[in-house]
C-alpha cells in the first residue's frame, strides 16, 4: 500500500475521504467529480450519510450566528431612537 495516489482519478472514494471533504461538498467546492463521487458513497453509506447530515446542520446553526449577533445592535439602534423621540421638548 502506497500513499501516492491522491493526485490519481479515483473511481471509488474513502470514509476518510468523504470526512475529509464534506465541507468542500456542502460548499460545492469539491468539483463536479469529487462530488459524484461522494454523492455515489453517501447513496450506499449510511455512517457517511449521517455523518454529512450532521456536519450540514452544524454549519446550518453556524451560519446563522451572524445573525442572531446584529440583533443587540438594532435593539440598541432602536433604544437610542425611542430614547429621541422621548426627550421632551
Ligand atoms: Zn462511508
Amino acid at each position: 500500500m502506497t500513499e501516492n495516489n491522491t493526485d490519481e482519478p479515483t473511481s471509488e472514494i474513502t470514509c476518510r475521504e468523504v470526512a475529509e471533504w464534506t465541507s468542500a461538498y456542502l460548499d460545492a467546492h469539491a468539483g463536479e467529480d469529487r462530488n459524484l463521487l461522494i454523492s455515489l458513497h453517501l447513496a450506499g453509506c449510511a455512517g457517511c450519510e449521517a455523518y454529512v447530515k450532521q456536519i450540514a446542520c452544524v454549519r446550518d446553526l453556524v451560519g446563522s450566528l451572524p445573525e442572531t449577533a446584529m440583533i443587540p445592535t438594532l435593539s440598541d439602534t432602536l433604544r437610542q431612537a425611542l430614547a429621541a423621540r422621548r426627550r421632551p421638548q
